[in-house]
């Protein structure tokens, strides 16, 4: 079971040569960055393939949640990630003199170890939602007084959006220009 994605050992695999396979569970709960909130932790299967100028690292069947923040209503809630697969290649030597750290995964030949941290960080940010709702039917919070709609709470004394939602209501009342054709056809 990996349990530190920070270093994961890969000194067997690498040393049994090129097509040598090594198979794994991981289950973690590392630190994904600030922007990434965990709510449970990360299990997938993890397999890992000896190439002959690196590894390729395989991550199946990738299962966490995160906390995040609705969009419409303030409020928290939780939100499932779920990957068949995620694959990254994890080079020996950097493949060429300017080479993107972003992009590009080392394996550390002095630990003979990976580190899956940046690989975990980039699928769990492409999974995210572009703007979050806690539902669809999420209604949001009052423009002016900020009391949130999906609850049955009246807007607050003097609120702006109450007063015009009302003045609409009584336009909407006084104002019908078909009122009086029933009289006209009589
Ligand atoms: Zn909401
Ligand atoms: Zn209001």
């Amino acid at each position: 079971m990996i349990n530190n994605i920070n270093s994961v050992k890969i000194g067997q695999v690498w040393n049994d040569g090129r097509g040598a396979t090594f198979k794994d569970e991981l289950k973690a709960s590392p630190s994904l960055g600030s922007d990434i909130d965990l709510a449970e932790p990360i299990t997938a299967e993890f397999t890992v393939i000896r190439l002959k100028d690196g590894l390729s690292v395989l991550l199946e069947n990738l299962y966490t949640s995160t906390d995040q923040v609705c969009s419409r209503c303030l409020k928290e809630f939780n939100y499932p990630i779920d990957v068949k697969t995620s694959e990254r290649l994890f080079y020996a030597e950097p493949p060429s003199r300017d080479y993107d750290a972003m992009e590009v995964f080392l394996i550390d030949k002095q630990d003979m170890a990976i580190d899956l941290t940046e690989m975990l960080r980039q699928e769990m940010l492409l999974q995210f939602p572009m703007i979050p709702v806690c539902s669809e039917r999420c209604k949001g919070l009052c423009t002016d007084c900020r009391i949130d709609l999906n609850t049955k709470s009246k807007h607050k004394p003097g609120c702006q959006v109450k007063s015009t939602t009302k003045n609409a209501e009584t336009q909407a009342e006084t104002h019908k220009p078909f009122a009086h054709l029933k009289d006209l056809i009589k």
